[in-house]
């Protein structure tokens, strides 16, 4: 009796845990509004992280076979550095964070993680190893509290609330009809796009993964909360392998490098000094920038 009643609690057990992986995989896709494309080899490995060094290795992609989106795409980020790519939009800079999640395999070339091949490893240790603040964030519909604890479902409330405290969320929250308590989604309270991304800031912190990647964090919020969010990101990004994309440059001068993407392929690279000093195509976006920055400061 007792030797039938052990494998079946533990069959329990193991149910329980695939259960829950699987349901934290639908949600990441949930997340990201996207639909799973691909799907683990046989035999896939566990990404064994060492140090968090990145490379993209001649890297192409196409979504339809007649329109390559990124072509010969290769840098590396090495263990600790903020790697930035910047870029028009349309460049492919969104798609690259998609293929590093491995939403999508790379046509040809590969990306690896501490030499691993991403295509290689399962796409559970993958995704538990990279904490993404997307460009649309999506709010399910529970607390806000509930929210962010999306970032690490088994986080304790106290973990949250540092979490909501360190994204700058705390505010806003105390002004909610209910607080923290308050649902919101598509069917409770919609929140502006600044709003929303703090959130996902909130569940990036509470997951602390090794890797970070920002896709245009920044991209909805005035220049005041801006700054406020950039000092989070600044933050967690530290000790932190970090991809970040950016559309205002002034966020990534401090980069311990610059890719410039343009129409799918790397026309340069390089810190934020020396891409000035080579006077190319950062230099002009660069000084685009500057000379709006300068006529929005303008009184009016
Ligand atoms: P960026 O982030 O630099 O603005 P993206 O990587 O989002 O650029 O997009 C690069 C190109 O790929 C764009 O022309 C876009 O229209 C196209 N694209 C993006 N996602 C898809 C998709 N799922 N299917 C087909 N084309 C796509
Ligand atoms: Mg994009």
């Amino acid at each position: 009796m007792i030797q039938l009643f052990m494998p079946l609690n533990f069959l329990g057990f193991v149910y329980r845990e695939i259960k829950g992986s699987m349901a934290s995989i639908e949600k990441m896709f949930e997340l990201l509004a996207v639909t799973p494309k691909v799907s683990d080899v046989e035999n896939a490995t566990e990404l064994v992280l060492s140090k968090g060094r990145i490379s993209f290795n001649d890297v192409s992609f196409y979504y339809a076979k007649e329109r390559p989106i990124l072509k010969n795409v290769s840098f590396s980020i090495e263990p600790g550095q903020k790697v930035a790519v910047v870029g028009a939009s349309g460049a492919g800079k969104s798609t690259l964070v998609k293929l590093l999640f491995r939403f999508y395999d790379p046509s040809t070339g590969s990306i690896s993680i501490d030499g691993q091949d991403i295509h290689s490893v399962s796409q559970l240790s993958l995704r538990k190893a990279i904490g993404i603040v997307p460009q649309d964030t999506v709010l399910f519909n529970d607390s806000i509290f509930e929210n962010v604890r999306y970032g690490r479902p088994e986080a304790s409330d106290a973990e949250v609330s540092e979490a909501i405290r360190m994204a700058y969320l705390e505010n806003f929250i105390n002004e909610l009809p209910q607080g923290a308590d308050t649902i919101v989604g598509e069917r409770g309270l919609k929140l502006s796009g600044g709003e929303k991304q703090r959130v996902a800031i909130a569940r990036a912190i509470l997951k602390r993964p090794p890797i970070m990647v920002f896709d245009e964090a920044t991209s909805s919020l005035d220049s005041r909360s801006e700054q406020s969010i950039l000092a989070a990101i600044r933050e967690i990004a530290t000790d932190h392998t970090s991809l970040v994309i950016a559309h205002r440059l002034s966020t990534i001068v401090d980069a311990d490098k610059i890719v410039v993407l343009d129409h799918g392929k790397i026309v340069e690279q390089g810190s934020h000094q020396q891409l000035l000093a080579d006077n190319g195509r950062y230099a002009q976006l660069w000084q685009v920038q500057q000379q709006q920055r300068e006529i929005a400061v303008l009184p009016t």
